[in-house]
C-alpha cells in the first residue's frame, strides 16, 4: 500500500477522471500537480476551484513532466506516445490510469470486480450482469465507462458485495496491477488502432483483463482471438477458462440448445450434464449478438456463484439503453430501429444480421474502416440503402462491388436536417414487413455532437412520418 503523504503526483488531464483523482490524492496528503493541454474558459474555472483547495494546476502544457514527479495518474484517453509519457518512461516514473488508481485506493475487504471488455457489447453486458447480480439479492453497481465512476464506487459511502465493471482498452492499458475476480473479452475486431499502434497492441491491452483472475476467464468460443488471450494470460491457480457460444456448448461452456440458454461450466448437480438458465426470449432484444452478451453476463454471474433462477430474472428485468437496437415505432407496417450506437462496422454487422429485409441508413465518419466485408455479408438482406455523412462514398463503392442490384440513395448531405430526409427516402424504399435500420457503421461527429443526438434525430424523423400517416 502506498504512503501518499508528501508524494509528488502529476495528474494528466482535467476532466471526468482527472478532477476526482486529483482531489482523492490531495486528501491523502499527496502533493498534486494537474497538467492540462487546453487553456480555455472551462478549464480555467476548474483550475481555480482546484487551486483554492491547494492543488497546483498548469494549463496549456500537458507535455512537460514536472521535475519532482514520482507518479503520473492519467486520463485513460491520453495516447501512450505523448511526450509526457515518454518523459515519465525516461525518468522511470510509473503511469497509472483511472482504473489503476481506483484499484489501488480501494479499501481492505473491498468488493471483488467482475470485469467486461470487448470491441462491442460492453455496456450492454455490464448492465445485464448488474441486473442478474441484483436479482440474486447482491449489492452491486454497473461501473467503469458508464454511470458511476470507478473511483466513486470504490471511495464512496455505498458498500457493495460485487461490482460489474466495464473497461475500455485504454483503461486496461493503464491498469498494470488490476486483478479481477473474473473477466470477459466479448469479441475482438479492429478499432482504435491509431491509439494502440496495432491490432496486436489493441489485443494485448484487452487481454490484460484476464491477468491474475482468480475464478474464471470468460471468452467467446466463436472468436478465437479471445481464447488466445486467455491462453497467454497469467492467472491464479484454479482459475478456469469458460467459453460462451451461440451453438451447443462443450463442457466448460455456456451456450444455446433448442432456444434455451444452458450452462455446462458451473453444474452443481453431478447427475446433470447441463443447467438450464433462461429462454432466448428472456433476452431483450433476442438478437444473436445480444444473446452472446447475455451468455457472457451469465458466465460471470455463475462464476460468482449466482443461481440459475437469478440469471433468468435478471435477464428478464434488463432493459437496453437508448440507441442500441432500440425499437422506435411501426409506421405503415414498417418497423423503425435505432442502432445509432453502431459506430463501427463490427457493431453494424450485428444489427444487420438481426433483420430482413432491411432498408439500411448508414454513413458518417469511417475512422479508417473498410466496408467490403460488412456490405458483402449483408447484401442478401438489403431492400435498399440510404447514405448520409462525410465518408458515405466508401460505403457506396463497397455496395457497387458487392450488392450492385440494391437501390442506393446517396443523399450527399452532412447537415443535421439530412436525417429527416434520409428517413423519408427510407420510408419510400420500404415495403410492409420491412425494417428501416439506422446502423451507421461510422462515428457521428461529422453531423452530430454524438451518437445520442444522431439517434434522437432519427426518432424525431420517424415520429414525423407517423404524424403524416395518421
Ligand atoms: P460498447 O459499450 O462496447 O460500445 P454497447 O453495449 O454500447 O457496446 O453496444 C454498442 C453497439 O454494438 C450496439 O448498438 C450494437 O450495434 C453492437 N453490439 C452490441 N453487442 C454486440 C456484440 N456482442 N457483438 C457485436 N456487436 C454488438
Amino acid at each position: 500500500n502506498v504512503d501518499w503523504q508528501g508524494k509528488h503526483v502529476t495528474v494528466a488531464g482535467l476532466g471526468v477522471s482527472g478532477i476526482p483523482a486529483a482531489r482523492a490524492l490531495h486528501e491523502r496528503g499527496a502533493l498534486v500537480t494537474v497538467v492540462n493541454d487546453g487553456d480555455d474558459e472551462r478549464s480555467r474555472a476548474q483550475a481555480a476551484e482546484l487551486e483554492a483547495d491547494g492543488i497546483t494546476v498548469r494549463l496549456g502544457d500537458g507535455a512537460t513532466l514536472p521535475g519532482s514527479t514520482e507518479l503520473v495518474v492519467t486520463a485513460p484517453g491520453w495516447k501512450p506516445d505523448k511526450p509526457l509519457f515518454l518523459a515519465a518512461a525516461e525518468a522511470g516514473v510509473p503511469v497509472w490510469g483511472d482504473v489503476e488508481l481506483a484499484w489501488r485506493l480501494r479499501g481492505p475487504g473491498a468488493a471483488p470486480w467482475l470485469a467486461v471488455t470487448g470491441t462491442n457489447g460492453k455496456t450492454t453486458t455490464v448492465r445485464m450482469l448488474a441486473s442478474i447480480l441484483e436479482a440474486a439479492g447482491l449489492r452491486t453497481a454497473a461501473v467503469g465507462n458508464i454511470g458511476v465512476s470507478l473511483l466513486d464506487a470504490v471511495l464512496g459511502d455505498e458498500t457493495y458485495d460485487v461490482l460489474a465493471v466495464e473497461l475500455s482498452s485504454y483503461q486496461l492499458h493503464w491498469a498494470p496491477s488490476l486483478r479481477a475476480h473474473s473477466g470477459a473479452v466479448l469479441n475482438l475486431a479492429p478499432d482504435h488502432l491509431d491509439w494502440h499502434g496495432s491490432m496486436a497492441g489493441y489485443a494485448a491491452d484487452k487481454g490484460r483483463i484476464y491477468e491474475g483472475n482468480t475464478v474464471a476467464c470468460v471468452y467467446n468460443a466463436q472468436d478465437g482471438a479471445t481464447e488466445d488471450l486467455v491462453r497467454e494470460a497469467d492467472v491464479e491457480e484454479g482459475c478456469r477458462a469458460i467459453g460462451f457460444t451461440l451453438g451447443t456448448p462443450a463442457p466448460s461452456q455456456l451456450g444455446v440448445v433448442d432456444g434455451i440458454l444452458v450452462d455446462r461450466a458451473f453444474v452443481a448437480d453431478r447427475q446433470k450434464q447441463a443447467q438450464e438458465l433462461a429462454e432466448v426470449g428472456d433476452v431483450n432484444p433476442p438478437a444473436p449478438h445480444n444473446i452472446a452478451n447475455a451468455l457472457a453476463a451469465a458466465a460471470l454471474a455463475r462464476a460468482f456463484g449466482v443461481q440459475p433462477a437469478a440469471v433468468r430474472d435478471g435477464l428478464r428485468a434488463f432493459r437496453p439503453d437508448a440507441h442500441r437496437i432500440e425499437h422506435v415505432a411501426d409506421v405503415d407496417g414498417v418497423t423503425y430501429i435505432d442502432d445509432s450506437k453502431a459506430t463501427n462496422t463490427h457493431a453494424a454487422e450485428a444489427s444487420l444480421a438481426a433483420y430482413e429485409p432491411i432498408v439500411w441508413i448508414a454513413g458518417g465518419l469511417a475512422k479508417g474502416a473498410t466496408f467490403d466485408e460488412l456490405v458483402s455479408g449483408a447484401a442478401k438482406r438489403l431492400r435498399g440503402v440510404v447514405l448520409i455523412g462525410a465518408d458515405r462514398a466508401l460505403i457506396r463503392e463497397a455496395l457497387a462491388r458487392h450488392a450492385p442490384e440494391v437501390p442506393v440513395v446517396d443523399l450527399d448531405r452532412t447537415d443535421t436536417g439530412a436525417m429527416s430526409a434520409a428517413v423519408r427516402e427510407a420510408a419510400g424504399l420500404a415495403e410492409p414487413g420491412d425494417t428501416v435500420l439506422l446502423a451507421p457503421a461510422c462515428a457521428s461527429m461529422d453531423m452530430f455532437v454524438n451518437y445520442n443526438k444522431r439517434g434522437e434525430a432519427f426518432a424525431d424523423a420517424v415520429r414525423g412520418l407517423s404524424g403524416e400517416s395518421a
